[in-house]
């Protein structure tokens, strides 16, 4: 049975399952009249009345008079929305590329093209994570230094305690939130093994955001 939110009421209904019948008729061929409606059900117009009543209320369709019923596109989008946003970040994590501490920068570049990424992670001998690379870093260092071979990328790295973090039980609001307030791109998923040591599990990146908008979107209305 589907979920519906009372939006007014801000509390979620299950609807029956002739309620979840009238949703899809009023989906399929709104606007539509009560009349038109119970016909299609073979019931009668009074004894569809509580049903209409209780899906009007609840937002999931307007009705207007002397017109018929709508279905509340907009409240599913919502609904879909918000179900995206409440995803955790574990579902969809992605692989963390890593280099060792003592990478060269040089090294760290080519390992950035070959693995088409925009942010490395600089992980200790335990995996634990010690520094972040972006492109940014890289640039930085690259112009005007003549030795990137044998600078090693710990030398350049964003570390520990300023690495910005996020654990895998955590909401893709809460990572979106974290990556726009903190004007990055990407967030390493870590878990917590003791106090400023963290082991590197993933990572999530505003591309994982915007796929995993997409995925739910088209799945729900598409
Ligand atoms: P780019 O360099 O491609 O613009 P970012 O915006 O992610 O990529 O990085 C900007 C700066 O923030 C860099 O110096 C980088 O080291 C640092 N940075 C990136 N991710 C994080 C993070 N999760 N926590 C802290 N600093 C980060």
């Amino acid at each position: 049975m589907r979920t519906y939110f009372f939006e007014r009421r801000a509390e979620v209904i299950k609807l029956t399952k002739r309620q979840d019948e009238i949703l899809q008729i009023v989906k399929a061929s709104g606007p539509i009249t009560g009349k038109e409606i119970a016909e299609k059900l073979s019931l009668t117009r009074a004894a569809l009345r509580p049903d209409l009543a209780i899906l009007t209320m609840s937002g999931n369709l307007d009705a207007r008079p002397r017109v018929g019923y709508f279905y509340n596109q907009e409240l599913e989008v919502k609904q879909h929305a918000e179900k995206f946003l409440h995803q955790q970040v574990s579902d969809f994590k992605a692989h963390p590329i890593v280099v060792e501490k003592s990478t060269s920068v040089y090294d760290a570049i080519v390992q950035l093209f070959l693995e088409d990424v925009g942010t490395l992670y600089a992980v200790d001998e335990e995996g634990n994570l010690a520094g972040v690379i972006s492109r940014k870093d890289l640039l930085r260092t690259a112009i005007g230094n003549q030795n990137l071979n044998e600078l090693p990328v710990s030398v350049i790295m964003t570390r520990m305690p300023n690495i910005v973090t996020i654990r895998p039980e955590e909401t893709l609001l809460e990572a979106a939130k974290k990556m726009i307030n903190n004007h990055i791109d990407s967030l390493p998923v870590v878990k917590e093994v003791d106090d400023h040591t963290y082991l590197l599990v993933g990572r999530i990146t505003k591309t994982t955001i915007t796929r995993a908008y997409l995925e739910i979107m088209d799945q729900k209305l598409g």
